[in-house]
């Protein structure tokens, strides 16, 4: 555990580097490791750190550097301190109900999640807490609200982690306790602000987005007392979330807390709607901030099944180039007027029959003569299609034209030749 640190100013670092690929059956872009030990490890790529022989490759052109953080441990595994950026998710059954809740943890697991967490609303959430800890392959965090006293009982279960938002918990007193006992434990604490419950006690308004700087002010000044009183505690394991439903807030919370103290961050814009919307939101808060080498650990809010939040925050992780590709990527045009191939019905056939290719592969399909040939050239294999034909590259140069009703098979051909051409092997 960390001592009575306070807070300090932030710095700047990079991580290590380490990658290790595990594919598991999925979506081409968001597909990601098989996860079956009780604690994952070692399966994400770092920033900028590519391999191309294992067809893993450069992309990220801009220098990222990482916030410079403590590092804090969940189970096996590290939040901050340069660790890999995690994924997290949330159960969506009734934690009571221990079967579902491990079947359901088991499912993200096996899609990449990294850490789960899991509402504890109630005695009968915490006692299952003691069951679901045992079981899950990953560690376990307990989400708490109110009741200091659920958060002690999930210490007690076995929690490799609780969250509290201390500005819903009224017992003072209690709240300290949970530090206290969760040192004892050996285990984190995430101290969550939302806006959510900043904007009814400081009387602000709630709708048209105003007063947002005032906002994350408030959020984070918050934030900072409730890790300010842990420290006081001689507790300093906290990671730190300042979470609001809109973007513009998030960002300048996270942006502000990241120059006032060295505390790793869980991202997330809170309440992020249905999967499209959530989809949006999440990729430019979480990313931007990502992008300026801040946040540790990312959930992704969306109202919808949880597997949807794991498969967003690789997708994101990956966009990034913080996380290893763990499938092909195809590149494909939005086709236009000049488009003379069936292009969709091309991408759809070829992302069916590369579901399990090489992760990092570059596939590109592109509609016509006039942009195809360049794009097709930069990837690894690609498709420029014309009037009834498409020309085949492969390693950046044109291989043979072949008919329209060929191409699929001819480009499934071409990515069973294809090799990495770039780079050098890292480890
Ligand atoms: S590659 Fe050709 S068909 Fe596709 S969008 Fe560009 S111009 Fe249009």
């Amino acid at each position: 555990m960390h001592g009575a640190g306070g807070i300090k100013p932030a710095g700047s670092g990079r991580t290590g580097r380490l990658v290790l690929i595990c594919r598991a059956q999925g979506r081409i872009m968001a597909r990601c490791y098989a996860i079956s030990s009780r604690r994952p490890q070692g399966t994400r790529s770092s920033p900028g750190h590519q391999v191309e022989g294992n067809l893993v490759r450069p992309t990220q052109p801009f220098d990222m550097k990482r916030r410079a953080t403590r590092s804090v441990r969940v189970g096996s595994v590290t939040i901050g301190g340069g660790a890999p950026v995690s994924v997290q998710s949330m159960t969506k059954t009734h934690t009571e109900d221990v079967e579902a809740t491990l079947a359901q943890i088991g499912e993200l697991a096996a899609l990449g999640c990294e850490i789960i967490r899991c509402a504890v609303p109630n005695r009968k959430a915490g006692a299952a807490l003691r069951e679901i800890t045992r079981g899950s392959p990953l560690p376990v965090v307990a989400d708490i609200h109110f009741d200091h006293r659920l958060a002690l009982a999930a210490i007690e279960a076995g929690a490799d982690g609780v969250r509290i938002n201390p500005g819903n918990m009224r017992d003072r007193d209690g709240i300290r306790e949970v530090y206290r006992a969760a040192g004892e434990a050996g285990i984190k604490v995430r101290i969550g602000v939302n806006s959510g419950s900043i904007r009814p006690r400081r009387g602000l308004e709630v709708r048209g987005g105003a007063g947002g700087k005032e906002l994350a002010d408030l959020m984070v000044r918050e934030a900072l007392a409730y890790c300010q009183a842990a420290e006081e505690e001689s507790f300093g394991d906290i990671v730190l979330s300042l979470k609001a439903s809109d973007v513009p807030t998030t960002i300048a919370a996270y942006r502000r807390a990241a120059g006032l103290c060295d505390y790793p961050f869980h991202l997330g814009v809170t309440a992020a709607g249905p999967a499209a919307t959530s989809l949006v939101k999440s990729a430019i808060g979480i990313g931007a901030l990502l992008a300026e080498g801040i946040g540790d650990t990312v959930r992704v809010s969306m109202t919808g099944p949880p597997h949807e939040e794991v498969r967003a925050g690789i997708a994101i992780l990956q966009a990034l180039g913080l996380r290893a590709a763990s499938g092909p990527e195809i590149i494909s045009c939005p086709t236009c007027a000049r488009c003379e191939i069936d292009l969709s019905a091309l991408v759809e056939e070829i992302g069916r029959r590369v579901q399990d290719g090489p992760a990092g592969l570059k596939i590109a399909v592109m509609g016509c003569m006039v942009n195809g040939p360049g794009e097709a050239a930069e990837a690894d294999v690609g498709i420029a299609g014309g009037r009834d034909f498409g020309y085949l590259f492969r390693g950046g140069k044109k291989v043979r034209k072949v008919p329209a009703a060929g191409l699929a098979d001819a480009l499934m051909d071409e990515i069973e030749k294809a090799r990495p051409t770039r780079g050098v092997p890292q480890g």
